[in-house]
């Protein structure tokens, strides 16, 4: 893994299509910002960027496939993660991300999570959690915490969310990481790792939607929002996932929770061939 931050900042832009800015973000949204992130993370891990492929779902966070200069694939709603294990499945040798949402990756894709995670299959998983489906008008979500207002619950949401971290650990991810788009560095760096680790990796990325959520919940402007962060954010590297739970005015708890080894659904799948193999013999 290359050590030279500057190289990393340096050559953002050379993965992004500029050809297609204006992007269709909001100004203050936290996609830009995790997108930045994403390719400080490639060059980071040393990765050739021709071996890394980007599928994303439906939804704000879902358009991150048309704006990056990799072999990237906009998806059904739902449907990145069944996709990206075709893809890898297809050609071992690429680099499968998943760039997409908190409505796309734990409502209609939900089931498609949990089974990823049980497989272990080798991809990394990004998750822009703004805890509402901002592209359809902000209606409330999985992540959605109680009480918090948004366009489907103008009292609160009287719905218990998802832990994420905790419900992918659960699954079986082999590495599980939460940071908010303040941590531009950890941010950084865990997907720096996450990407060079094999198995199925998972980080949850806490971000503004200041348009749609923030508006509901006092928090119009994205600045507000990245104030709340650093309020309300405390990194516990290590931390149990079944502590990490955000209700609408608790701690928000960052850091890597997981990072373990186990077989991935090649390995399983290779040692299953051969065995097959050596019984025909
Ligand atoms: Fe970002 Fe929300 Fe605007 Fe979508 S609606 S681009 S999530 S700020």
């Amino acid at each position: 893994m290359s050590d030279t931050t500057t190289v990393a900042e340096s050559n953002t832009e050379s993965l992004i299509r500029m050809d297609r800015m204006p992007h269709i973000w909001c100004s203050g949204c936290g996609i830009g910002p995790t997108v930045t992130c994403f390719i400080r993370g490639i060059h980071r891990a040393g990765l050739d960027p021709d071996k890394v492929s980007l599928v994303s779902g439906i939804g704000c966070t879902g358009r991150v496939a048309g704006y990056v200069k990799l072999d990237s694939f906009h998806t059904t709603h739902g449907r990145a993660l069944p996709f990206a294990t075709g893809l890898k499945l297809g050609n071992p040798e690429l680099n499968v991300v998943v760039f997409s949402g908190d409505g796309d990756l734990l409502a209609i894709g939900g089931n498609h999570l949990l089974h990823s995670a049980r497989r272990n299959i080798d991809m990394t998983v990004i998750c822009v959690n703004n805890f509402n489906y901002g592209m359809t008008g902000g209606q409330t979500g999985p992540t959605t915490p109680l009480d918090a207002r948004t366009a489907t619950t103008r009292y609160g949401s009287f719905e218990h969310p998802f832990n994420v971290p905790d419900l992918v650990a659960a699954c079986g991810a082999t590495y599980v990481a939460r940071w908010t788009v303040l941590h531009v560095r950890q941010l950084e760096n865990s997907i720096a790792e996450a990407l060079a680790k094999p198995g199925f990796s998972f980080i949850e990325v806490i971000s503004p939607c200041p348009t749609l959520y923030g508006r509901m919940n006092k928090e119009s402007k994205g600045l507000d929002t990245l104030h709340t962060y650093q309020e309300r954010s405390v990194i516990r590297n290590g931390a149990d996932t079944k502590d990490v739970s955000i209700t609408a005015d608790s701690s928000i708890v960052v850091g890597k929770f997981v990072d373990i080894e186990r077989p991935t659904f090649g390995d399983c799948y290779s040692r299953m061939t051969e065995r097959a193999q050596g019984t025909k013999k």
